[in-house]
């Protein structure tokens, strides 16, 4: 079990600079995110996309501004948990014990929860069918292509991820490329290169189709799709994966005993804490009078809950208030060499 002085739960932009804050004020933390990248919204949602409203920042993308929140805290050298989902939270002797979806513990006497809207899940298949082969014969991402060479994969869903993917995986794999629309939503150069290797029967195209079950004991056999007009057809397959885009979950923080307000959660504007002791919730999640969901509100809203967990942290200890340009303490902890 990892013990520290705070866990931050979500790896956004409102958790990353709460850990620097933390990293000034001299306490460790570690963070956890069920994206497998770091920068939640920003490197989700609208990684290209100018943001024109970070302080001292004209204009940066999504990615930059990630990427420059990941070097600021650098100097503390803080453990990321990516593609692992806190789950389950329990008080024992007054100190905050996390279990993720990997199985992995932690222990400290505080939580920051920078959820954002929750944690991004894939959308699923709607079939029951599909539950037992999921994570296994059935992928919704995917993170070593070489499981599919010389295997049958049939790809569903209309975007750039199925689209890419597809045309990666026909080099190597048997692909069907299958989507409920007659058009294409990716990219205009992936659909004209989808519809070069379907010419050269490199790959198969079906469209105005939908999963409606699949097929199999042990191992997946088939999947049987369903045309708009009713037709049903089945297909030998290895493998199916399934791109049709994220959804946002509160998930498991339902579930943590906190006040909850319409799928936010309630804080003081002092520290920002939540009705549990140790608990703070900043950015997107939570909510008090006037909150306004921008990334600075998140900074400001991180920089004093950080305060707030060092009471905790160090209960014999008085915080004092230094300035950045100034503190040594600040300096030696940044690695600042004058
Ligand atoms: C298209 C778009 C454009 C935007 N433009 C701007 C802009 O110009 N300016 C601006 O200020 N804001 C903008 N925003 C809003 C901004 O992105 C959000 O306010 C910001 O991302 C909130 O940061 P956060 O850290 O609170 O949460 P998020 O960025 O949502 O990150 C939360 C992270 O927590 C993780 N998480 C949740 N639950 C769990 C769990 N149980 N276990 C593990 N991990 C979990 C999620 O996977 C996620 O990565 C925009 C948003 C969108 C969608």
């Amino acid at each position: 079990m990892t013990s520290t002085d705070v866990i931050i739960v979500g790896a956004g932009p409102t958790g990353l600079f709460c850990a620097h804050q933390l990293g000034v004020i001299g306490l460790k933390c570690e963070i956890v995110d069920n994206l497998d990248k770091i920068g939640g919204q920003c490197i989700e949602l609208y990684p290209d996309k100018p943001i024109y409203d970070i302080p001292a920042i004209s204009e940066c993308t999504g990615e930059e501004l990630t990427n420059n929140l990941v070097k600021q805290i650098k100097p503390f050298k803080f453990n990321f948990h990516l593609g692992e989902r806190v789950d389950e939270i329990k008080n024992e002797n007054k100190k905050w014990i996390l279990k993720t979806s990997k199985g992995k513990e932690f222990i400290s006497p505080n939580i920051v929860i920078a959820g954002g809207v929750g944690s991004f899940e894939p959308r699923k298949f709607s079939s029951e069918s599909c539950e037992k082969f999921e994570g296994k014969s059935i992928l919704y991402s995917i993170k070593d292509k070489s499981i599919f060479k010389s295997k049958s994969v049939t790809i569903f869903g209309g975007g750039d991820s199925a689209l890419d993917w597809a045309i990666e995986l026909s080099k190597n794999s048997k692909v069907t490329l299958i989507h409920r629309r007659d058009e294409f939503r990716g990219a205009t150069s992936s659909v004209d290169k989808i519809k070069e290797l379907q010419k050269q029967n490199k790959i198969e195209v079906l469209t105005q189709f939908q999963l409606s079950e699949v097929k199999g004991n042990e191992n997946l056999e088939s999947a049987e799709i369903k045309h708009d007009d009713g037709k049903v057809k089945s297909i030998k397959t290895n493998y199916i994966l399934g791109f049709f885009g994220l959804i946002m979950k509160l998930g498991p923080i339902a579930d943590w005993g906190l006040n909850l307000d319409k799928k936010h959660i309630p804080v003081n504007t002092e520290n920002f804490e939540t009705n549990q002791k140790g608990i703070f919730a900043i950015g997107d999640i939570c909510t008090y009078p006037g909150k306004v969901k921008l990334i600075l509100s998140g900074f400001h809203e991180g920089a004093l809950a950080a305060r707030g967990c060092f009471k905790y942290a160090r209960p014999d200890e008085k915080l004092r208030f230094e300035y950045s340009t100034t503190s040594k303490t600040i300096h030696k902890r940044l690695g600042v060499k004058k």
